[in-house]
């Protein structure tokens, strides 16, 4: 049995897909006998051509025609002949060894493509980047391994997955993932989570214990992961997908219904959302609101800032698609453990403490300024909340509110609609803002606890680092104690607190944050339905006082005590 974090719940049974990021490094060599290096890349041509066909094919029997397409396009790349001939040329005249003159001939192209003022030609670009890594591996005799060569159902197994991996995953071939590092709070957990695809990560050696091929059970709840199991085991894991989903279909009952403790307080339950095609998982599991939006996901996989359009569009979709009730869409918030490909940041020793989030965007304020043209012309669609990430001080705040003020009287000026309605808050998630929440809630519509963050930077512990993963603890009465603060302070201001860290969806905070009175809660969509389903069960009186005694543990294995009792009682 192999262990790691359980990431995303649910049990998958299959077959084990390595994926193998090779590291490629071109050197450029003076070479004799051009000839061979010739040869040496005509043959990676071929090679090249033999896959992309092979997995056109199969992704056009499992997947669909218009994906496959993708790899017919890169099939012509690799047949044109101005590419191949420049390359050859470039191997003759210059003498130097092939991989070195394709990396060179291939960066002009996509340097010429990416200038480009068009989106298809810009998609080009990247289409080319892909083609040439995929014949330089072969140049080099080094073994291929990409996401999208997967054209059957598998279990990904990867030393790590990037965001940017993840959004590109897809979820009818990929039925689980298994990662060596990581935590509950990684964001390629986070994605697997809203995918819905069970997930283990933080295994620590999965990668160098599994091959393609193997055959695994994975329990993204528990994670736990079974290697080669014996057909009493397969059975075993079939009874307790058959059971989960029984839980799902008593769940379910409260699709359609508000979220009600049992004395009939409202609170309000939605979902975490990465790009509006989520919000059909929000209508399934019926989500009141969308609590955050991370927009940054609009600015992965691709080769260049999203434009205005394209970013206006994308958020008039999600504040249309939920029909008037609430959005938080939140600023860009790139840095930590998500990187823009096209974006190149100094190297950081702290990343998660360095230019990141609010810092970065004030740092770059046409790329800032862009996506709040693009938040304010969508306004006008439905209930737009915009929230700032990583706010440390008031002063940040004002700057950014400051520079919302003058977007939208910039627009206005050009004889664009804004609404007057829309609210701006903040996210609490640097110990700092929790400390100052009764100051900052004065100049803010609302707050969204980001427990991922508060957490990792309370306990000084980096969220993607298994080794320090322990101190990953919601229930510590410290936490408890500074989310009590947070809601305090809001509420004396008369303003609202959600929380949109992924303790929003833990089953058993649920009560203790009722108890402390949290007003709003979002989380992955699938795990809205059970949440409202153990609110029903809840009484806001009883839940304040199991809070209250929280507050004065001295750990966490004492407040999950409390808790476990707390939810056994109930009927
Ligand atoms: C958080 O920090 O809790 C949060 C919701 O933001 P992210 O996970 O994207 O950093
Ligand atoms: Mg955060």
């Amino acid at each position: 049995m192999i262990r790691g974090i359980g990431a995303s719940d649910g049990i998958s049974i299959g077959k084990v897909y390595k994926y193998n990021q090779a590291e490629l490094i071109i050197e450029k060599l003076a070479v004799e006998d051009t000839a061979r290096e010739i040869k040496k890349f005509k043959e990676a041509l071929v090679i090249s051509e033999e896959e992309l066909s092979a997995i056109r094919d199969k992704t056009e029997k499992n997947v669909d025609a218009e994906t496959a397409a993708i790899f017919g396009a890169h099939i012509e790349i690799l047949n044109d002949p101005e590419l191949s001939g420049a390359v050859e040329s470039k191997v003759i005249d210059e003498n130097v060894n092939a991989d070195y003159a394709l990396k060179e001939v291939a960066d002009t192209f996509v340097s010429m493509f990416e200038a480009m003022d068009n989106e298809y030609f810009r998609e080009r670009a990247a289409d080319i980047k892909d083609v040439t890594k995929r014949v330089l591996i072969h140049i080099q005799g080094l073994e291929i391994s990409s996401l999208s060569e997967i054209s059957e159902e598998v279990i990904l197994v990867a030393k790590d997955l990037t965001p940017s991996d993840t959004a590109q995953l897809n979820k009818k071939l990929v039925k689980g993932f298994i990662t060596d590092i990581g935590g509950r709070t990684s964001h390629s957990a986070i994605m697997a989570r809203t995918l819905e695809i069970p997930a283990v990560v933080g295994t620590k050696t999965g990668f160098e214990e599994l091959n393609t091929g193997d055959q695994v059970i994975l329990n993204g709840s528990t994670g736990e992961i079974v290697l080669n199991p014996t057909q009493s085991e397969v059975d075993d894991y079939i009874a307790k997908i058959e059971e989960y989903n029984k839980q799902k279909a008593l769940w379910s009952v409260y699709k359609d219904k508000s979220s009600l403790t049992k004395d009939g307080k409202h609170i309000e339950i939605g979902a975490n959302i990465g790009n509006p095609e989520d919000l059909e998982g929000v209508s399934k599991n019926g989500g009141e609101c969308v609590g955050l939006y991370r927009t940054e996901f609009l600015y992965m996989g691709k080769s260049d800032y999203p434009n205005e359009e394209e970013q206006y569009k994308a958020y008039k979709a999600v504040l249309e698609g939920m029909e008037g009730k609430p959005v938080v869409i939140r600023t860009l918030d790139i840095g930590g453990d998500k990187e823009l490909s096209y974006l190149k940041m100094e190297h950081e020793m702290n990343p998660f403490l360095g230019n990141r989030a609010l810092r970065l965007c004030l740092n770059m304020p046409e790329v800032f300024r862009t996506q709040i043209r693009a938040l304010l012309r969508a306004s006008v669609y439905g209930d737009l909340h915009i929230m700032f990430p990583m706010i440390a001080t008031v002063d940040e705040l004002r700057t950014a509110k400051e520079f919302i003020e003058n977007v939208k009287n910039e627009l206005i000026k050009e004889g664009r609609e804004v609404s007057d309605k829309y609210k701006i808050g903040i996210m609490i998630e640097i110990p700092a803002a929790a400390i100052a929440s009764d100051i900052l809630a004065k100049e803010v519509d609302f707050f969204s606890i980001g427990t991922n963050d508060l957490i990792q930077y309370t306990f000084a512990a980096d969220r993607m680092n298994e080794k320090v993963s322990y101190l990953y603890q919601p229930f510590n009465p410290s936490l408890l104690r500074l989310i009590k603060m947070v809601i305090d302070n809001a509420h004396k201001e008369g303003k609202w607190v959600g929380m949109c860290g992924e303790m929003a969806g833990e089953i058993k905070a649920l009560p203790v944050l009722i108890g402390l009175g949290l007003d709003e809660f979002s989380m992955s969509a699938p795990g809205i339905l059970r949440a409202r389903y153990l609110a029903a069960k809840i009484d806001t009186n009883e839940a304040s006082e199991l809070a209250e005694k929280t507050l004065s543990c001295a750990n966490q294995a004492e407040v999950l005590e409390l808790v476990d009792d707390f939810i056994t009682k109930l009927d």
